[in-house]
């Protein structure tokens, strides 16, 4: 069982950050007592965990702004929280230091149906938008899992995708304008509400950063119009390279579809008993396709899929007949996550992206990892983007469990690089995959990081010790594993 993190940080320096916040906001803004600052002591990410010293709590800019001026007075780090269901450990906190939780910073200040585009604080939560937008025909694209959940800033900050961004983009793509607040507590706005800003494009360096440049205070995002039709396609395989190859080939075939999502067996027999989205639990792999657009458009493409599907080997092809059974054959998908506790107490959720074409070869090379880490894996992809997610299951109560379960994600991270791929699709790299940054990135480019993050924040104090690894823990990490993400030698120079 992970057990709960300790408090580790002096009293007086608490009291000090904690009187120089109180200065700046009101007192209800600002946690320190355990009992209140537990609830943050770890993100999507359970398995890491620290508790902070203080949480804070602003509920407008300018209390942002006055946060940020205070702590970079004190030197005391800060660690943005959205709603905290990030899966890399972004927004863990730091022992002695400050989260600023952007909970209740969660306004939609404007709805402009005539520029499609909604200007949203960073604590509003994805599905939110959607919702507010809905009433004009509208939706925000990008539709995380957790998009229930999840707020807009957290998405800014990981660049979050979703299952329908293969056709309309990240959030880097649907994101006009940031708003934030740097560590010296100067507003910059990023991009324009125009499709182009002037000078250098700092929103594309900005979205995806993690939480490391600045604190995001308010976001203008695209709205697009609500197809007329979508309908989905549920195809069964009876072998998961089959499966892998007909994501290739529908791309081949030139279509983009909506969504084009994977899961092996393994995952639907998880997820179906729970959801009840009518998966067909004897196929190895089954593919969900989804067009969207006038119903003609919908209906000619369906068959066009239909066809590539078929030629690629499907053994069964249904689909959705009406609005409710597209969303139940979504909604196992969907729920994949959590339907994972009840097969296993624990999962951990890896995320590397592939070239499509190597689906099939990464998928077999996973399963040889199953055998040798002694751990079951259950795959869900977002196949169209070669986005992998794959499950690790583990039971945290068996000595060795996580640590097994930790050598299997990073051996997977590797492959995904080996075969062409990334570390990372959409969760960030954050704590958990600050290793397998070694392998991916040359110390020459690493070092471009550093001075990046240098050029917004040289004192180190926003999100540190995330997303870059320094030389030394690059080091460490072909020497020996790092367990939980600590590191043996936390006294090494950070930079
Ligand atoms: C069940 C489940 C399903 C998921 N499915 C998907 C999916 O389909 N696609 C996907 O992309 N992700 C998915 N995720 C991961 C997660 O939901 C996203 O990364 C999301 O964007 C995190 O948003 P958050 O508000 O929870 O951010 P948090 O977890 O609170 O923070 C994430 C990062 O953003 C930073 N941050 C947060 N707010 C700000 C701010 N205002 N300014 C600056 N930095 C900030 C934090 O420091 C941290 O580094 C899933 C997670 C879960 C638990």
């Amino acid at each position: 069982m992970n057990a709960p993190a300790q408090p580790s940080f002096a009293p007086a320096r608490q009291r000090e950050v904690v009187d120089a916040l109180r200065r700046v906001v009101p007192a209800h803004c600002v946690l320190f007592d355990e009992e209140d600052t537990r609830p943050y002591e770890c993100d999507g990410l359970a398995a890491y965990r620290q508790l902070p010293m203080v949480v804070v709590l602003p509920e407008n800019e300018a209390q942002v702004i006055a946060i940020m001026k205070a702590c970079h007075a004190l030197q005391v780090q800060i660690v943005p929280r959205g709603a905290g269901t990030g899966l890399s450990g972004g927004a863990m906190p730091i022992a002695d230091g400050v989260v600023v939780s952007t909970a209740k910073f969660n306004q939609i200040l404007k709805m402009d149906k005539y520029s499609r585009t909604a200007v949203v604080q960073p604590g509003v939560r994805n599905l939110a938008i959607s919702e507010a937008a809905a009433p004009h025909g509208l939706y925000y694209a990008p539709d995380p899992s957790s998009q229930i959940a999840c707020s807009i800033g957290g998405n800014v900050a990981e660049n979050s995708g979703g299952v329908h961004c293969l056709k309309y983009g990240l959030t880097v793509h649907n994101v006009l304008r940031v708003r934030m607040v740097t560590i010296e507590g100067d507003v910059v706005e990023l991009g324009s509400g125009a499709l182009d800003a002037p000078g250098l494009d700092l929103l594309a360096v900005f979205i995806g950063s993690e939480g490391m440049l600045g604190v995001v205070t308010e976001v203008t995002v695209k709205l697009v119009p609500k197809p007329q039709a979508a309908r989905v396609i549920m195809a069964s395989f009876d072998d998961v390279v089959k499966g892998g190859n007909a994501v290739a080939n529908v791309i081949a075939a030139g279509i983009i579809p909506a969504g084009l999502e994977m899961m092996d067996k393994t995952s639907s027999r998880m997820v179906e008993p729970f959801v009840k989205a009518g998966y067909d639990i004897d196929a190895e792999a089954i593919l969900l396709c989804e067009s969207d657009g006038t119903v003609e458009e919908v209906e000619e493409e369906i068959g066009r899929m239909t066809d590539v599907l078929n030629a690629s080997g499907a053994t069964a092809i249904a689909c959705s007949q009406s609005e409710a059974e597209r969303l139940r054959f979504w909604s196992g998908r969907k729920n994949a996550f959590p339907a994972a506790g009840r097969i296993s107490p624990d999962y951990y959720c890896m995320d590397g992206t592939i070239p499509r074409k190597k689906l099939a070869q990464v998928l077999l090379g996973i399963a040889e990892m199953e055998k040798k880490y002694g751990l079951r894996c259950a795959n869900v992809f977002h196949a169209g983007d070669g986005n992998l997610h794959p499950l690790i299951l583990f039971d945290a109560n068996i000595a060795d469990e996580f640590h097994r379960a930790e050598l299997f994600g990073a051996e997977i991270l590797e492959l995904c690089v080996e075969v062409g791929g990334t570390i990372t699709g959409e969760h960030g790299v954050g704590i958990e995959k600050i290793n397998s940054m070694c392998v991916q990135f040359s110390p020459a480019e690493r070092e471009a990081f550093f001075k990046l993050k240098r050029a917004f924040d040289p004192a180190f104090l926003l999100n540190p010790d995330k997303a870059i690894p320094t030389l030394h823990r690059c080091a460490e990490y072909g020497k020996m594993h790092v367990q939980r993400g600590q590191l043996r030698f936390p006294d090494l120079p950070r930079f």
